[in-house]
């Protein structure tokens, strides 16, 4: 929450002279510890983000709140994350919206979980290793707290063996196989349910998209997010050198009622 000072249990981002973001999380006691000395988490306590705090040897950072964004770049991983310039477009193409019933599996680090779960969805996870559901559950709490977080459940399963909840509104896969759940997913949604999966290759997508074929599904589409930034500095103003040229294939289908 923005607007209130730095409290302990807070996550802090910090910012140094060159933009390099570390993420801390206030405790009693605590300090950061820099190529050039140290501070104590005291000297943030109390005090309004925005702040600049230097170390004992003299490097300044700016302390501020994480965003979605940036916690997801910075929490502990196990697996690979969805990226935030392909979270959001999956918010808008599964069409999220506060209440909704969404199945995600696998949960791996939990990036797209909390996503969903801030944009006001119940997800359930299903996610077959036991140390990545309880990595997922860590980050999201982290991130959102005990209240959100309470929309948010993992089992510990293998999608490809079946579904048990009926009625969702929305199914997002992430994990290697998805054309084997596309049977699964047709009885657990709810008609004109949204099924999503995110995937690296384009061979993976192909398959799918055959399964989604022979299936009652319709609306087929796949898309890539490309996401240049802009390097803005007095006359040189261009596009930066370099990008994240590829991450995943979005492909989303809707539920219609089998003829
Ligand atoms: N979307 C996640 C990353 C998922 S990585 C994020 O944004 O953080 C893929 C995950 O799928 C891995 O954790 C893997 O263990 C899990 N997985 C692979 N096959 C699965 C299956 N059949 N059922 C459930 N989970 C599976």
């Amino acid at each position: 929450m923005s607007g209130r000072p730095f409290a302990v249990g807070d996550r802090v981002l910090l910012l140094d002279r060159k933009d390099r973001r570390y993420l801390v999380t206030l405790i009693d006691g605590g300090a950061f510890h820099s190529h050039a000395g140290f501070f104590h988490h005291a000297d943030l306590i109390g005090q309004d983000e925005g702040c600049q705090v230097r170390t004992t040897g003299g490097a300044a950072y700016i302390a501020i709140r994480p965003t979605l964004a940036d916690f997801v770049l910075k929490m502990p991983r196990g697996a690979q994350v969805i990226y935030p310039k392909d979270l959001g477009a999956i918010l808008l193409l599964a069409d999220i919206f506060p209440g909704a019933r969404v199945l995600e599996a696998g949960v791996g680090s939990g990036a797209l979980s909390m996503t969903l779960v801030r944009a006001g969805a119940h997800v359930t996870g299903y996610e077959i290793r036991p140390d990545f559901a309880a990595r997922a559950q860590e980050n999201v709490l982290a991130m959102l707290g005990a209240d959100d977080s309470a929309r948010f459940s993992v089992t510990e399963r293998d999608i490809y063996e079946g579904i048990d909840e009926t009625g969702l509104d929305r199914i997002l896969l992430d994990l290697p196989e998805p054309w084997r759940v596309v049977k699964h997913a047709a009885s657990a949604l709810a008609p004109g349910g949204i099924l999503l999966a995110y995937l690296p290759t384009i061979i993976q997508v192909a398959q799918l998209r055959e399964a989604l074929v022979d299936s009652p599904f319709a609306m087929a589409e796949t898309l890539e997010v490309l996401h240049r930034g802009w390097h803005v500095e007095g006359q040189s103003v261009r596009p930066d050198h370099r990008m994240v040229a590829h991450t995943g294939f979005l492909t989303t289908a809707r539920l219609i009622q089998a003829s």
